[in-house]
């Protein structure tokens, strides 16, 4: 494996039905080829703030972006600012906040839903707007970023599991089964991505309630999972609870690159030097 990243965040994915709806993501941990581990996101468990998080590593309070209608460019320096900076190629498909966080806001998707000409910090922009857009024409959306601009760092972010949480439930056949759908999309792009040399995290901003709602503090709020695909750690479950604000520098681990000021210290047991396990 090189250094690149392929950072999949599936919106709305709480830990437990993660763990008993996603085979293959399993499969690949029984096989001795992926980690898990439960995170713990921050508050307020809502979707802006925590794409904030994820990708800045700096929590709520020092960030800003507190509420899901702060619409503004972020003042922290995110992963495609710290990938842009060290020389890597970045791109996402991703939901329009994301382009309103780092790009420009708000979002005018007349001129924004594709942005490829490499002068802001998301140098390679697929977005969309509606939540119902489907999760296989996103992954489709990645996969041409993939493809086309050989990325070192791709960010991809779904929607249809907050959207059908928030419609039918965490509580729902209609929940569990979306996570499936998505674990079947992982399971046909994953492979790919993987011979190509890409390590792969896997995570999510919030969880969802049984009410259909998320941005409280109860486990089905906050608890999430992490699955890491990459030669420096060592395959297998790890039980220790590791908070959010973790995900950004360990990204930024996994890239090879500096991690910004602002970041947590990594305390996930990364194995040095790269070596084949
Ligand atoms: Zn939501």
């Amino acid at each position: 494996m090189s250094n690149k990243l392929v950072f999949i965040m599936l919106d709305g994915l709480r830990f437990d039905t993660a763990v008993s709806q996603m085979g293959y993501l399993h499969h690949l941990i029984e096989k001795g080829k992926a980690s898990r581990f439960k995170v713990k996101s921050e508050l307020p468990s809502l979707s802006r703030p925590l794409y904030e998080v994820l990708l800045t590593g700096t929590p709520v309070f020092k960030n800003g972006i507190t509420t899901n209608k702060t619409v503004r460019l972020s003042h922290e320096e995110s992963l495609f600012h710290l990938t842009k900076k060290h020389g890597l190629k970045n791109a996402t498909a991703s939901y329009y906040w994301v382009s309103e966080l780092y790009n420009s806001a708000p979002f005018d998707p007349s001129t924004d839903r594709i942005q490829l000409d490499g002068q802001k910090p998301i140098e390679r922009g697929i977005f969309y707007w509606e939540d119902h857009y489907p999760d296989n024409h996103l992954f489709a959306d990645a996969n041409f970023l993939l493809n086309t601009y050989d990325p070192d760092f791709l960010y991809v972010h779904s929607m249809n599991i907050d959207d059908d949480g928030h419609k039918f439930t965490a509580d729902s056949m209609q929940y569990r089964n979306r996570v499936i759908k998505v674990d079947m999309i992982l399971a046909s792009f994953l492979p790919v991505w993987m011979e190509k040399g890409y390590q792969i995290m896997v995570t999510a901003d919030h969880g969802m309630n049984n009410d259909g709602e998320h941005g409280g503090t109860t486990t089905a709020d906050r608890d999430v999972p992490l699955y890491i695909i990459s030669d420096r750690l060592k395959p297998g479950i790890y039980e220790e609870e590791i908070p959010q604000l973790q995900i950004a520098p360990l990204a930024c681990e996994l890239l090879n690159i500096q991690s910004s000021q602002a970041m947590q210290q990594l305390t996930i047991p990364i194995l040095k030097g790269a070596p084949s396990i």
